[in-house]
């Protein structure tokens, strides 16, 4: 049983107008022992409409979290943050990482040549197979940077969000070979993504964010996470990704049995920066 939430916004972040307070009640509600907030902290992201989107108010968010602490003891909140990383920012969040006692950092790529993936603009400038190759180029280099962080989020993000799937999305369908077809043609290169991860002590998670997305699959694929297990790696942490309370947790109760048939015997909660494992 997965007891703590790892990836989890609230209205600290830009995309998200759910108050930490009714996200945390629902972590009680839901029997969790812990929860992690991990709102936004985007440097640089280029503004869709004029004004600054995922700049998160660091001390208002700690001030927060300080207070809720007070009030509702019988559950341990973490201080997590979701980095959006790309090369001109890695000084700024470093910066960041050292200045606040966060507890755990995810890092996560948002832009590819500063553009969002999630944005129809991105497929069209270029065909698909090249479009996903350059997401994980630019996680490559991510990884790469030297950047403060614990985990690497959802790797295989770019496949949520390309034409194709938008379309099943909408129709409510999901394509499990195609889904398995976007996923084998870049193993090569998450795989020195991983290379680059586990020799640094690093770990990824496990983002139910895709279930609710319509992909049947969770991010990564379970073919990646098979990848990771296979090369070593160990630390996995879990997260929903819920921006709104009735996804706090979102199919939790699959996650147990992906990670046993990948190999993994424990899941990873960070507190003070420092995993523990805890048995699936
Ligand atoms: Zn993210
Ligand atoms: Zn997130």
């Amino acid at each position: 049983m997965i007891k703590s939430d790892s990836h989890v916004h609230t209205a600290f972040s830009t995309d998200s107008s759910t108050p930490m307070e009714e996200m945390l009640k629902k972590a009680i509600e839901t029997g969790f022992s812990s929860i992690c907030f991990t709102d936004h902290m985007d440097y640089g992201f280029p503004s869709q409409s004029g004004i600054t989107e995922f700049l998160l108010d660091t001390s208002a968010y700690f001030s927060e979290m300080e207070r809720l602490e007070h009030l509702y003891p019988q559950i341990h909140i973490r201080r997590g943050i979701e980095l959006g990383l790309k090369e001109d920012v890695i000084k700024q969040c470093s910066n960041l990482t050292s200045k606040y006692k966060f507890d755990f950092i995810i890092a996560s790529t948002h832009l590819v040549d500063n553009t969002d993936p999630y944005l129809d603009i991105y497929w069209q400038k270029t065909d698909e197979t090249s479009a996903i190759l350059k997401y994980y180029e630019a996680t490559l280099k991510n990884a790469k940077s030297g950047a403060d962080f614990d985990v690497y989020g959802h790797i295989d993000y770019i496949t949520r969000y390309t034409p194709y799937m938008k379309k099943l999305r909408m129709e409510n369908l999901h394509d499990d070979a195609y889904s398995l077809k976007n996923t084998e043609q870049f193993l090569d290169i998450i795989e020195e993504i991983f290379k680059i991860l586990i020799y640094n002590g690093k770990g990824i998670e496990i983002n139910t964010g895709g279930f609710k997305y319509g992909t049947n699959h969770p991010n990564p694929h379970e073919k990646i996470l098979k990848l990771y297990h296979g090369l070593g790696g160990e630390i996995i942490t879990v997260g929903s990704d819920a921006h709104e309370t009735k996804y706090l947790g979102y199919s939790f109760n699959k996650v147990p049995e992906i990670l046993k048939s990948c190999g993994f015997k424990y899941y990873t909660e960070f507190t003070g920066r420092k995993p523990a494992m805890f048995p699936v």
